[in-house]
């Protein structure tokens, strides 16, 4: 069996052969026991659980920010017509996450 894949310490993709029972044991390698849960996938872990890790981290006063790198600072906006600094006064992005659209049911009207 032949198969490419991407080489975790180059980055780049590799071709390899193998037979089919050294290619399965490869596979089976990564499924759990029965009974088993991947850690990542469970409790706090999870990836729905941001709540319950600001939580965490309010009640534990650990400050995840101090491990954050700095953000770079953006070169400045230049006008194209006067080469002045441009300020940015009002963007159109929405704060919401997901527009709530109304939809009105239609009324039939009798003439
Ligand atoms: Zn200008």
């Amino acid at each position: 069996m032949r198969f490419r894949y991407r080489n975790a310490q180059t980055g780049k993709s590799e071709k390899r052969a193998l037979t089919g029972v050294d290619f399965l044991w490869l596979i089976l390698q990564h499924v759990l026991p029965k009974g088993f849960r991947r850690a990542r996938n469970f409790g706090f872990l999870h990836a729905n659980c941001k709540r319950l890790i600001a939580l965490l981290h309010l009640l534990l006063k650990f400050d995840p920010k101090r491990f954050m790198p700095a953000r770079k600072e953006r070169p400045a906006m230049l006008c194209a017509c006067c080469g002045a600094v441009m300020v940015i006064v009002r963007t159109r992005i929405r704060t919401t996450s997901s527009a709530v659209v109304a939809v009105l049911p239609r009324i039939g009207v009798a003439i």
